[in-house]
């Protein structure tokens, strides 16, 4: 999935949240939990700071704005929202006005000035946030996931009971930092069972965590800025930068012992380092690092691809990295090559000059190694981690000791010190354990807490669950609706009639009937009297969508119209008015829905299709127009269901488990470059007797790192060369919606029987004649998109073909491939694409509302992962005595949440 569109959703959701907030959103409850209007949106800035800087200041761009013009019109509403008395107080009015102007130029500043420009600002903000929050007025209304101070005052005094109930521990204390007298107390409580206590001790424990990092020994204002690059401010970000891998220096190896096959470290003296252009591929530079122990000597290489490298200073600079004499530890994996012994693809660093003593952080033991981004070396990252590590024992472990020992946890304290320096391979797996379950357990209970919050809520939308509509819709369907269909439109049904809003996720496989399931919901709604909509990800589907229900809703006497970027003014306009006035029942379109001006009259269901493609953000949006109306959510890449549980922890979910009768399985085959001939003569025969073809392609443009087939270039191709006497078409991305929508109308009234595309098809597009789907470079497709774009084919009786072409050698990319070959079905597809690739790649981090983990995987983790959910469950159903959720009872756990709210969903909600 592109992370680029990620970005500018949220850079649009800015854009429609700052509308928003200027006509007031305080009359309504809104679902997604609310930061007070009155503070800038600390959050959302660092996010698209980060993600600025993640991305490369190539100043990414939304769909409404650029992210420079967002920061600077975020900066100054920002200053804007802190009332003028409080400007006064933290005396920096200048410092946002300064900024903004800076980001006005941003496009004229060069890399390294942008870089700084954000740096900066990040820093800013930080500071500017924790000024804010000390004072008084603002830290009242402070929390990001939910405000509730006086809450927690008013519970804790009953916490202690009900917490000794559910756990078994000790009553609460006071939250971090809170005043000088428990910061003592705290330093006591100190675990004293670790070889890492050591650091832990060495300074004073009475920093409090919020400290920016300059307060550390070391770190001054300019290494500050590059750690701010990696969205390192503070001390506390410093001690919960996790580190990626270990590497055990403690295995050392002489050069001369090396052996193909071990990974292992060598400690080494550089003789030698060499960086240069390579004379062959201009986009190539090598880097060359001769290095010698008193064994022997070994050249290591690196290779980097790209033009960015090839500045001479960027060269010059990794020269000077490594100066001859400086001692290094390279580690990686050792290599027979033709040219003799090699270490593939080495870590390199230096561990100091020569006749220094070693540091013995990192020699002789299991060293950390961080996340890095250019210009961040691993040895800033490292003795950064390891000038906070003694501000660990300021942490308080929010995790009651009941909770802990129930779940055989460890102290946060021990943790964090173990996953950064970790005394043995045993303590590494135990305090992962621990980080681990933390991650999913907020999760969880933001979750939870949400459900349980949705569910408190008040719909005015109540809706009899049959009616004449449904009826005649069943009447004219030209089909029986599947057992599986049946009971989720039952499922949705009983939804409706309820108090509380519905918030319903139905996943079923490609072509399991998931859209007229919802068109049963939408018709509940017409026929109580209300509105619905349908949102679909892209023009394409939505057309899709729109042809169905035009023929299904003509029947039936009703009404739809669609809305897209491409609507022109005048139909959009009507569109609009007959909303309003509520002519209009069903509305289908894109994101078109969610913009502004668009209002219901009286908005009943809302319908999203292939929800993982929008935010979460956005779809609170589309709720947003109506009072609380019910939601229906529908996706195709069916996961799991304890991982959708979990995931989608906030909503019911409902399974299409079964696939309309009469379904011939495709016969799919993985084909390599030399079987191209066999799999044209397929073609030609299916088209022989009247099917059609979809072939299609990675990418519009011939990319220069990727040898791959463009689909335009390919069109050609196909068309003059090897199908001369067929009819090709060609849809792609880049094309206007116009001709877009010229191409698939010329494929679905077959007047051309092959359509060459893009990716475009992947969801959604329905053209029961089309039998085969060849897709060039599986390899670089993942599993659940292949299983998409196969499903476009199957569709009609006749048995269909899905050609997988791969010139990959690649073992893991044919096993992978082989997948395909042996299932159909979804969830089982989606699973083991989650085991090659990982679920963030599969489900799309930002968009899923899947969180950015740290160190939890979905897959590895699932036993923690139920630990935590349990858990999680547990606190919020522990009684009160105000009656509101058992969280309360405990204020560090509900900081704690409030801390890593954001975080843990990937930022995707935002509002
Ligand atoms: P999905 O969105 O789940 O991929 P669709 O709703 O687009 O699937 O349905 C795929 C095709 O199957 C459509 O042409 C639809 O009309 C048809 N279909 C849906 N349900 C049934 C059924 N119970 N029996 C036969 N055909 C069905
Ligand atoms: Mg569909």
């Amino acid at each position: 999935m592109d992370p680029a569109t990620s970005q500018q959703l949220a850079l649009d959701q800015q854009a429609a949240d700052d509308k928003a907030a200027a006509d007031s959103s305080a009359s309504k409850p809104s679902v997604a939990p609310s930061v007070p209007s009155a503070l800038p949106d600390w959050v959302r800035l660092q996010k698209a700071l980060g993600v600025e800087s993640e991305r490369g200041f190539n100043n990414i761009e939304g769909h409404q704005q650029r992210f420079s013009e967002f920061i600077s019109s975020s900066l100054l509403s920002g200053l804007k929202a802190l009332s003028a008395n409080l400007q006064n107080q933290m005396k920096d009015g200048n410092k946002w006005k300064t900024l903004a102007e800076r980001f006005d130029h941003y496009s004229e500043l060069s890399f390294s000035q942008r870089q700084h420009l954000v740096a900066d600002t990040r820093r800013f903000l930080h500071q500017a946030r924790q000024a804010a929050d000390s004072l008084p007025l603002l830290a009242e209304r402070g929390g990001a996931y939910r405000g509730g101070s006086a809450k927690k005052n008013s519970s804790s005094s009953a916490a202690g009971s009900t917490e000794r109930k559910a756990f078994g521990g000790k009553p609460p204390q006071p939250t971090d930092g809170a005043d000088k007298s428990s910061a003592a107390k705290r330093k006591k409580k100190a675990p004293k069972t670790t070889d890492v206590t050591g650091l832990l001790n060495r300074s004073d424990s009475n920093h409090p965590l919020d400290r920016p990092l300059t307060y550390l020994k070391g770190v001054g204002a300019y290494k500050a800025e590059k750690l701010a690059k990696l969205g390192l401010l503070s001390v506390r970000d410093a001690l919960f930068y996790y580190p990626r891998d270990y590497i055990d220096y403690a295995r050392q190896v002489k050069i001369k012992d090396l052996v193909p096959g071990e990974t292992v470290t060598i400690v080494a003296t550089v003789k030698r380092c060499n960086c240069f252009s390579s004379p062959r591929n201009p986009k190539l530079t090598m880097f060359d690092l001769t290095v010698y122990d008193s064994s022997s000597r070994l050249k290591v290489n690196r290779f980097f691809a790209g033009a960015h490298f090839r500045s001479r200073g960027w060269q010059e600079r990794q020269k000077r990295l490594y100066p001859p004499g400086s001692i290094v530890a390279i580690s990686g994996l050792v290599k027979q090559t033709k040219y003799g012994i090699n270490i593939d693809n080495p870590e390199i660093e230096v561990l100091g000059g020569e006749g220094d003593s070693i540091d013995s952080l990192t020699v002789g033991r299991v060293v950390p190694v961080y996340p890095l981004t250019e210009g961040v070396g691993a040895d800033l990252v490292r003795k950064t981690v390891v000038a906070s590590l003694p501000s660990a024992v300021a942490l308080q472990d929010p995790l009651p000791r009941g909770l802990r020992e129930k779940y055989g946890l460890v102290d946060l304290v021990v943790a964090i010190a173990h996953i950064h320096f970790p005394p043995s391979a045993e303590d590494l797996a135990t305090a992962r354990r621990r980080l681990v379950f933390d991650e999913f357990f907020y999760l969880q209970l933001g979750l939870l807490r949400r459900r349980k919050e949705q569910q408190q809520q008040q719909t005015t939308v109540q809706m009899a669950p049959t009616g004449e509509l449904i009826d005649a819709f069943y009447k004219v369907l030209p089909f029986k609706f599947t057992g599986a269909q049946q009971r989720v439109v039952q499922e949705i049904l009983n939804d409706l009639q309820a108090t509380a809003p519905m918030n319903r996720l139905v996943q079923g496989d490609v072509g399991s009937g998931k859209t007229v399931v919802a068109v049963v919901g939408i018709l509940a709604a017409i026929q109580a009297g209300y509105q619905a909509a349908l949102m679909a990800p892209t023009e394409v589907l939505a057309e899709q969508h729109y042809r169905k229900l035009v023929e299904w809703f003509n029947l039936l006497h009703l009404p739809v119209e669609l809305l897209t970027g491409s609507t022109k003014t005048a139909k959009r306009k009507q569109i609009h008015k007959e909303l309003m006035t509520g002519e209009l029942p069903v509305l289908v379109g894109t994101h078109a829905l969610i913009e502004d001006p668009v209002k219901f009259s009286n908005l009943g269901l809302v319908a999203i299709d292939e929800q993982h493609r929008f935010g979460v953000a956005q779809r609170a949006k589309l709720q947003q127009k109506g009072d609380n109306p019910h939601v229906l959510t529908l996706t195709a890449t069916p996961i799991p269901r304890t991982l959708a549980l979990t995931i989608h922890g906030d909503l019911d979910v409902s399974q299409i488990d079964e696939l309309p009768p009469g379904r011939k399985a495709i016969k799919t085959t993985v084909l390599g470059g030399r079987e191209r001939a066999d799999a044209y003569d397929l073609i030609r025969r299916e088209i022989a007797q009247g099917r059609q073809v979809y072939i299609v392609l990675p990418l519009v443009e011939e990319s220069e790192k990727l040898d791959l087939r463009s689909a335009i270039e390919e069109h050609v191709r196909l068309q003059e060369t090897i199908f001369p006497e067929l009819h090709v078409g060609l849809l792609h991305g880049r094309m206007s919606s116009a001709d877009k929508a010229t191409a698939i109308t010329a494929f679905r009234e077959q007047e051309t029987q092959i359509l060459v595309s893009t990716t475009v098809v992947e969801v959604g597009v329905d053209v029961p004649n089309a039998t085969v789907m060849l897709i060039e470079h599986a390899e670089r497709f993942g599993l659940s998109q292949l299983h998409q774009l196969r499903g476009r084919v199957g569709r009609g009786g006749d048995q269909s073909f899905c050609l997988l072409m791969t010139s990959s050698k690649s073992e893991v990319a044919m096993q992978r491939l082989r997948v395909m070959e042996q299932s159909q079905d979804g969830f089982f597809i989606s699973e083991m694409d989650m085991r090659f690739r990982g679920p963030g790649q599969v489900l799309g981090t930002r968009q899923s509302g899947l969180p950015d983990f740290a160190l939890a995987s979905l897959v590895e983790d699932q036993e923690v992962l139920e630990l935590a959910r349990t858990a999680a469950t547990k606190v919020l159903e522990a009684e009160t005595p105000s009656g509101e959720d058992g969280l309360t009872l405990w204020p560090l756990m509900e900081k704690e949440l409030e801390r890593r709210y954001q975080k843990l969903m990937g930022g995707a909600i935002l509002t």
